[in-house]
């Protein structure tokens, strides 16, 4: 054999070894399914799976929310679809547009789905393409192969109702708060609301977005008052009341010290080495995300009057 087919070969058995394993899913609520991702930055190890992801099977189709943080992840949630039901994915839906949500998007694409996002959100993927395929290759390496942007082709700017047959999702962007593309999915059929990433549970809260909208949206989701919540990161089993409150208050706080940071005259270092450290104990990855939290709590606060 000339080298050339050795190569072929060689794919061709990579291919055909390759089988994909469905990723993990809760059935949360009926027909409504929820991966939880690991509490975690990406690493090699846990391969970007740390969002909580999934997928809702309505009479005629599923409507995917959240694809996972590699091709890989992707392929591995459509898997685990095709192993619940045989009905098509017409709907992907992204929640914002970090990494760990929206990479796995590219797994889709040959099913023809309409990908669904915030008005905000294709604007935000293209300026932080570059860096997040860039840190995406640089924290899984191989691993990261295939990953791609794919951008919204159907965008919500309010509320938009999406019909699976015989049930229906609510759509609805919010203020800026983790980001300034946040969309949110409710279904009316469990009364489950799709927080993604405006819920941390236990994993401290990562703004990239808007402290002061962030505490406006957080005080509207209680109101709408759904009987189940599925959050971004952490566990799902938590009561959504308790952790949204636990949340609230971090961010209150947060506003608190960096307001009397500002008030006093301190320097935004100053602030970032000192503000929040009772809040150690109560956050998971409490380390790689607070100063980054008071960092852009400062950036913000520093111009209201
Ligand atoms: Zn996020």
């Amino acid at each position: 054999m000339t080298m050339r087919l050795l190569l072929i070969a060689g794919l061709l058995w990579t291919c055909a070894a390759h089988a994909v394993t469905p990723l993990k899913v809760t059935q949360f609520a009926p027909g409504l399914y929820v991966h939880r991702g690991q509490d975690d930055v990406a690493t090699r190890a846990n391969k970007g799976d740390i969002a909580n992801i999934g997928f809702i099977v309505g009479r005629d189709c599923v409507a995917v929310i959240d694809t996972g943080g590699t091709a890989e992840e992707g392929r591995e949630l459509r898997a685990a679809i095709r192993a619940v039901t045989p009905r098509p994915v017409c709907y992907v839906i992204n929640t914002h547009m970090h990494p760990d949500h929206i990479f796995g998007n590219v797994a889709f694409a040959a099913d023809h789905p309409q990908f669904v996002g915030s008005a905000t959100l294709g604007e935000a993927e293209a300026s932080h393409a570059q860096s997040y395929l860039r840190g995406l290759r640089r924290e899984l390496g191989a691993l990261a192969d295939g990953s791609e942007i794919v951008p919204p082709t159907l965008t919500v700017d309010g509320t938009k109702t999406l019909d699976l047959g015989h049930r229906k999702l609510v759509l609805r962007t919010w203020k800026t708060a983790h980001t300034n593309n946040d969309l949110t999915v409710y279904d009316e059929e469990t009364g489950t609301l799709w927080l993604a990433d405006l819920l941390f549970v236990k994993c401290i809260p990562v703004i990239d977005g808007s402290l002061t909208g962030w505490l406006a949206d957080i005080a509207t989701i209680r109101q709408m008052n759904p009987r189940r919540v599925v959050p971004g990161h952490g566990p799902i089993d938590t009561p959504w009341r308790g952790a949204l409150d636990a949340e609230e208050g971090y961010l209150m706080r947060l506003a608190r010290d960096v307001r009397g940071s500002i008030r006093r005259g301190e320097t935004m270092q100053h602030a970032v080495e000192t503000i929040g450290l009772a809040e150690r104990g109560k956050w998971r990855l409490f380390d790689i995300y607070q100063r980054r939290n008071v960092t852009a709590a400062y950036a913000e606060l520093e111009w209201e009057g």
